[in-house]
């Protein structure tokens, strides 16, 4: 079993560090709220003051952090960033969806010490965070792929493997575009079908079983009242934020500008979201963009 310190518990890195101790590992936690903290050490995991005395003798460093500027100041802030405590030879996961520069710039400074680095965003949100079920997208060498993957499979079910440092960001931002055209799509419809008198729950299950199945609508339905144990029926509460996936939305943007891509349904849904966010919606499930389309209000 390994000893893994994991930097960030939030809405996914906290079950994610769960799952760990559950599979028998030594987790060491920190996170800036007490109160994170505290529902994992009730866990099972051990807690530091500070996430330099949390990484001290870890072979393995995972990160699940909000954006890339946390990301860049946990590891590279001269003195008290984490690339000058983390003991050479060990294993950094950063699972935080962020630019894909900023991971190899991350990767290239750890590795001139001597620490291995790999990029792994998740998809398959609290739920899966929660079940161990998510997919990693890993970017990094043969080496490091093979090295990180068995403590991967401790929270998740597919680990991919998407090529070199970053990689494993840019497969993120291209599934994150299409689940957000997916779900303002599936909101659409639903919304047109409510406007035209039908009811929800049996649009749902027409729509599921013909040729516009798709998962938000199958998995994570944004209409209250249709599925049970998902954020719309919690009112949007819980889940993965609108702040979030516009800012997942921002990365794709600047990836199609980069690489001069026609992105035009993501360059809509970028919009919608800011959009959704601006109008005080940013704390979210990003689900609730379903309500930008109802036709009563
Ligand atoms: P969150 O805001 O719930 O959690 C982030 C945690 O990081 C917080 O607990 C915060 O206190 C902590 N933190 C911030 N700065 C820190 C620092 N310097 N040191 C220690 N802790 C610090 O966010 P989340 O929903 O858990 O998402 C985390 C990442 O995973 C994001 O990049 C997000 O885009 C991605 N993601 C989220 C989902 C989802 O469904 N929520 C799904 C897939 C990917």
């Amino acid at each position: 079993m390994a000893n893994i310190a994991f930097i960030g518990l939030g809405n996914m890195g906290g079950p994610m560090a769960i799952n760990l101790v559950k599979a028998g590992h030594q987790v060491s936690v920190f996170d800036l709220s007490k109160e994170a903290v505290a529902h994992v050490v009730e866990q099972g995991a051990t807690t530091f003051d500070d996430a330099i005395s949390c990484v001290k003798g870890a072979e393995f460093i995972i990160s699940m952090l909000p954006a890339g500027k946390h990301v860049e100041a946990v590891y590279l802030t001269p003195s008290s960033g984490l690339a000058e405590h983390i003991k050479p030879g060990s294993h950094v996961i950063d699972s935080s969806t962020i630019d894909a520069k900023t991971s190899q710039k991350v990767a290239s400074v750890l590795a001139e010490k001597g620490i291995n680095f790999v990029d792994a965003p998740v998809s398959g949100g609290v739920g899966g965070a929660v079940a161990g079920t998510l997919s990693f997208m890993v970017g990094g060498s043969e080496e490091e792929f093979a090295q990180v993957k068995p403590i991967l499979e401790a929270m998740g079910k597919n680990i991919f493997h998407a090529g070199q440092h970053g990689a494993g960001q840019i497969a993120k931002v291209c599934n994150n575009m299409l689940l957000s055209v997916l779900m303002v799509g599936t909101s659409e419809a639903l919304q047109l079908g409510l406007a035209n008198g039908l009811d929800a729950k049996v649009l749902s299950n027409i729509m599921s079983k013909s040729s516009g199945s798709n998962w938000t609508l199958d998995v994570y339905n944004p209409c209250p009242g249709v599925m049970e144990n998902v954020p719309s029926a919690n009112d949007y509460q819980g889940g993965f934020m609108v702040d979030l996936m516009a800012k997942d939305l921002g990365l794709a943007m600047e990836t199609a500008l980069a690489s001069q891509s026609s992105t035009p349904m993501g360059a809509l849904a970028r919009s919608l979201y800011a959009m959704h966010a601006a109008s005080g919606n940013g704390a979210k499930d990003f689900s609730s963009i379903f309500n930008v389309f109802n036709h009563d209000k």
